[in-house]
């Protein structure tokens, strides 16, 4: 049976370190669905369309993933495509407290549904979508954060 993973998140936008995890992931699983999840809570800076398209064109090695939004529950997603697992990346301690209570409490709703944490590789572990927003807005150096395909749009949002 070929393995179907799905990796959650709002990528806004997509950083050189959810780079990493992807490509990580196209290694090891068969198939790789990014889901960008549509909060209802976050206010976002790329519309999904936006999103959809920074993560295409950031990810030139891997073939075997598809990226898909979904507007609910990550859990609801997950049964109405039959897929049983859920990768997320784990950063720094801080990261730990959050996952685990999402863990559990997709465990709760969804027993069928593992999670799966992934640990940041080291040069990338200190990058966030929210950090690499705070230097754009500043008008700091991009480079080493994000794709390059990503720097002239998220200039373009922050500082037009
Ligand atoms: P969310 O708002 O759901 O946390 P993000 O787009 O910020 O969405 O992150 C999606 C996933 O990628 C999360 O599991 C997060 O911990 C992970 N992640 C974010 N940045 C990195 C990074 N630099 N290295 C590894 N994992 C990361």
């Amino acid at each position: 049976m070929s393995k179907r993973v799905v990796y959650p998140g709002s990528f806004d936008p997509i950083t050189l370190g959810h780079v990493d995890i992807i490509e990580r992931l196209c290694r090891t699983f068969d198939e790789v669905v990014i889901l960008i999840a549509q909060s209802s809570q976050k206010h976002s800076l790329f519309s999904i369309e936006e999103r959809k398209e920074l993560i295409q064109k950031s990810l030139l090695g891997p073939k075997n993933f598809q990226v898909d939004s979904f507007a609910g529950l990550t859990t609801d997603y997950m049964k109405k495509n039959n897929i049983s697992l859920i990768v997320r990346g784990l950063r720094a301690v801080v990261d730990y407290e959050y996952e685990l209570t999402m863990a559990n409490i997709n465990r709760k709703i969804a027993p069928e549904v593992e999670t799966l944490l992934v640990f940041a590789s080291p040069e990338y572990y200190f990058i966030s979508s929210r950090a690499v927003k705070e230097v754009a807005v500043n008008g700091g150096p991009l480079e080493g954060l994000v794709p390059p395909g990503v720097i002239e749009p998220l200039k373009k949002k922050l500082r037009p």
